[in-house]
């Protein structure tokens, strides 16, 4: 026995990945694994409603189950239903057979808890923070063209696409992403995405400040392949851009979509292109627990790097009852790191956006679980756990400059001006004495954490009109 690994508070164990046994479940039981890694099959068996969950799991899941499931769509969800089999899958891989008990396990599983929610996962009391809103980083005021979001100083979002193979039921965009819900109608992107395209590229153009592009969406994997290409190489051409970093949930949600030989033979053609310009190619991907990272989520990342991708990276979001314990957290850093390549990267706390209080942790248990976390990768497979804090953007989670632990508020400060700021600054006729650099380190801005994590006199606050 390694004495060292086990007296540590979290006791390293190297582990193989595994993929579940797909045949386990009645409406698969005769997929064969050629079907499965087939991406054509995955995107058109995926279970979008509850008749199609019903036929994949027959007699698995209890009635009970089905009505909650029911009464969450009506009542709470943001996000339509969207999952891939591969996804479905990982939910609890080794649940017994007996219906109470297989329903249970289910129920109590990390990837089931955020990507199939059931209404008796919301909080009775706090389903939304009183200053809960749809796009609660305000991405769309900071928009310069319709999809182009322009926050940081050097530092662009190209949203390129609406929708992704695989919806989650806490995404940040859910005022835009995916299907209307029966409590959300999607705000919808109106250009047609050639010309969105050629708007972003010609603000690029004139905006030589901007050096990194986070390619994004929804996901990447819904932007039909040749587009993409072509958008890529035109973006390459700027001598200004010098990161493009592509974002897609689907090397995990759905890898084989990564993994067809048109798409990775488009990627090499772009990442020959970007190595001769020394520009910067990663790919981004969104993995919160260990029974997501399988064996073809590693294959698939293995495929981007060795077709040129400088990096996979992975910005897991933090959640209770899905991954907020430390263990959580270092199972699933170990496997992106030791099997399938994939750099730990960001953990985001879960934003403020409606219905989404019962998976938001508070900035305090953010903060502990990073110390928690501390010492056991390489510092460079870290992840930093990050803020997104409104009006401000991303902030490692002991960077508040002041915290008020009883109301739940946090204050942060940034060094930057928004696009907001900027246009707001434009408009009314350039800097003021109270717009320059001083000024803005002064500005304080709130973040909230979720009331029910506050202690009673905190509660007691929150209960009457906003404090
Ligand atoms: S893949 Fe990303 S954009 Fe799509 S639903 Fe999930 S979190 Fe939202």
């Amino acid at each position: 026995m390694d004495h060292h690994a086990t007296r540590q508070p979290y006791p390293y164990v190297r582990r193989p990945l595994t993929e579940p046994d797909w045949r386990r479940l009645p409406g698969w039981r005769d997929v064969t694994a050629a079907q499965w890694r087939d991406a054509q099959w995955q995107r058109s068996h995926c279970v979008k409603n509850i008749r199609q969950l019903r036929a994949v799991y027959g007699g698995l899941l209890t009635d009970r189950f089905y009505e909650e499931l029911a009464a969450d769509q009506a009542q709470f969800a943001t996000m339509s239903m969207l999952l891939p089999p591969q996804m479905l899958n990982t939910m609890a891989p080794h649940a017994p057979t007996e219906p109470q008990a297989f329903t249970e396990a289910f129920l109590a599983d990390p990837v089931r808890r955020y990507m199939l929610p059931v209404r008796a996962d919301r909080h009775p009391r706090w389903p939304s923070h009183p200053k809960a809103e749809r796009d609660s980083l305000h991405e769309a005021e900071m928009w310069v063209v319709e999809g182009l979001t322009h926050r940081y100083p050097t530092k662009v979002l190209a949203e390129l696409v609406a929708t992704c193979p695989q919806y989650c039921g806490h995404c940040t965009r859910m005022d835009l992403v995916g299907n209307s819900t029966a409590q959300v109608t999607k705000t919808r992107l109106e250009l047609r995405p050639a010309d969105r395209q050629e708007q972003m590229l010609d603000y690029l153009k004139r905006t030589p400040s901007v050096r990194d592009v986070v390619v994004s969406g929804g996901d990447l994997a819904n932007v039909p392949w040749p587009q993409l290409e072509s958008f890529l190489m035109r973006l390459l051409e700027l001598g200004s851009v010098r990161d493009i970093r592509l974002a897609s949930k689907a090397v995990v949600g759905l890898p084989q979509h990564w993994l067809q030989p048109k798409v990775l033979e488009g990627l090499g053609r772009v990442a020959k292109v970007a190595a001769r310009r020394s520009v910067n190619l990663a790919v981004h991907t969104h993995a919160n627990h260990v029974r997501s990272v399988t064996p073809l989520v590693a294959e698939a990342a293995r495929a981007l790097l060795d077709v040129g991708i400088q990096d996979v990276r992975n910005q897991g979001v933090l959640m209770r009852g899905v991954n907020a314990t430390p263990e959580d957290l270092l199972d699933l850093c170990f496997a992106l790191q030791d099997e399938a390549n994939i750099l730990p990267y960001y953990f985001y706390l879960c934003d403020m956006i409606p219905n989404a209080e019962h998976w938001r942790t508070s900035v305090h248990e953010a903060q502990v679980l990073q110390d928690a976390i501390m010492g056991y990768l390489p510092g460079y497979a870290t992840p930093r756990i990050v803020c997104d804090v409104p009006h401000v953007g991303k902030r490692w989670v002991h960077q508040a400059v002041a915290y008020d632990r009883e109301l739940g508020i946090s204050y942060w400060t940034k060094n930057y001006r928004t696009g907001l700021e900027l246009r707001t600054a434009q408009e009314t006729d350039g800097d003021s004495a109270d717009s320059g650099p001083d000024a803005l380190l002064a500005r304080r801005h709130p973040y909230y954490d979720p009331v029910d994590t506050l202690p009673e006199p905190g509660r007691r606050r929150w209960s009457e009109p906003c404090p």
